[in-house]
C-alpha cells in the first residue's frame, strides 16, 4: 500500500516551512520500506477526497478565509474525513477546521465544522515565541513526548465538549491563556505550533502514521532510523524553553520555576531514555 498525504495549499497556508510536514511523513514512511507519495494541492487544484493523511499549514488572514472558503465549497476534505482520513493542521489551518473563526480585523468567516471550536481575535498581545506543551493523560503510552514548537498567532481558540486540547502549556499561550494547547478529535490533529511541529516532534509524526498503517517499528539507534539528531533538536528546544521559563531567556514566564526546572529536565531525561 502506498500512504497518500495531501499538502493542501501550501501556497496559501504554509508559513514557517509547515509544508515540510507532509515531507517528514513521506520519509518516515520510506525509512520503513513502505511507499508513500505526497500530492501537493495548490489553491487552484481540487482538493481530491480520497487521500490517507492531509496536512494543512498556518498563514495570514487572507489567505486563510480564501482557503476556508474553496475547502468548504468543494467538501472533498469533510468526505474524507468521514472516510476516515487523518487531518494534521497548524495554526490558520487549526483555524479554518473549526466552526467559525474571526481575524483580527473583525473580519467574520465560516470554518469547515470539521472541530468543536471557535476562533476570536485575541485582546492580549499576538502570542509569539516557543510553545511546549505536556500532552494530556490520554496520550501517555502513545509514544507521544513533550511537545515543543513555535506559535505566532492573533486570534485565540476556544474549545468545545467535541474536541479535547492535546495537552497542557507549560511555555506560551496555547489555544488561548497559556492552560492548552490543540485540539483532537477522532482523526483530526490540530496545532498551533510551528517549527514544522513535525520535525521538532517526529514521534508525533508517527503516532499520526500509526493511525493511518497500524503500529510502526521503533526507532534504532543506528540505520535510516536513527532519530539521534531530531532528538537532540528536542532536547535543545526543550532545554532553552526551561531557560526562558527561568527568566535566562529572551521571554519569561513568572513562577513555577523551581518545579518547572525539574519536570523539563525530567522531560529531556524521559525522551532521552526512549520511552516512546
Ligand atoms: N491568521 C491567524 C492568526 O493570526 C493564524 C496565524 C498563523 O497561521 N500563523 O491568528
Amino acid at each position: 500500500m502506498s500512504v497518500s498525504i495531501a499538502l493542501v495549499y501550501p501556497d496559501l497556508l504554509g508559513t514557517y516551512g509547515d509544508s515540510g510536514n507532509a515531507a517528514i511523513l513521506a520519509q518516515r514512511l520510506r525509512w520503513r520500506g513502505q511507499d508513500a507519495e505526497v500530492l501537493t494541492i495548490s489553491a487552484a487544484d481540487s482538493v481530491p477526497a480520497g487521500c490517507d493523511l492531509y496536512v494543512i499549514g498556518g498563514g495570514e488572514d487572507l489567505p486563510q478565509g480564501l482557503a476556508a472558503s474553496k475547502l468548504n465549497a468543494g467538501q472533498a476534505l469533510h468526505r474524507a474525513v468521514d472516510n476516515g482520513a487523518v487531518v494534521l493542521a497548524v495554526c490558520a489551518g487549526f483555524q479554518i477546521m473549526g466552526e467559525s473563526f474571526v481575524s483580527p480585523d473583525g473580519h467574520a468567516s465560516a470554518g469547515l465544522g470539521l472541530l468543536d471550536c471557535a476562533t476570536v481575535p485575541s485582546s492580549a498581545p499576538r502570542a509569539i515565541g516557543e510553545v511546549l506543551v505536556e500532552p494530556s493523560p490520554q496520550w501517555h503510552g502513545s509514544g507521544l513526548s513533550v511537545l515543543t514548537g513555535f506559535e505566532n498567532h492573533g486570534a485565540v481558540t476556544e474549545l468545545g465538549p467535541g474536541a479535547q486540547p492535546v495537552g497542557q502549556v507549560r511555555l506560551g499561550v496555547g489555544n488561548k491563556d497559556g492552560t492548552v494547547e490543540g485540539a483532537v478529535a477522532g482523526r483530526i490533529w490540530a496545532t498551533y505550533m510551528h517549527g514544522p511541529v513535525l520535525a521538532r516532534n517526529p514521534h508525533l509524526a508517527d503516532l499520526l502514521l500509526s493511525w493511518v498503517v497500524g503500529p510502526l517499528e521503533p526507532l534504532g539507534p543506528a540505520g535510516p532510523l536513527d532519530d539521534s539528531e531530531p532528538d537532540a533538536l528536542h532536547a535543545e528546544r526543550v532545554e532553552r524553553a526551561a531557560a526562558e521559563r527561568r527568566g535566562d531567556g529572551p521571554r519569561t514566564w513568572a513562577g513555577k520555576s523551581a518545579r518547572w526546572r525539574g519536570w523539563a529536565a525530567g522531560a529531556v531525561r524521559r525522551r532521552g531514555d526512549g520511552a516512546r
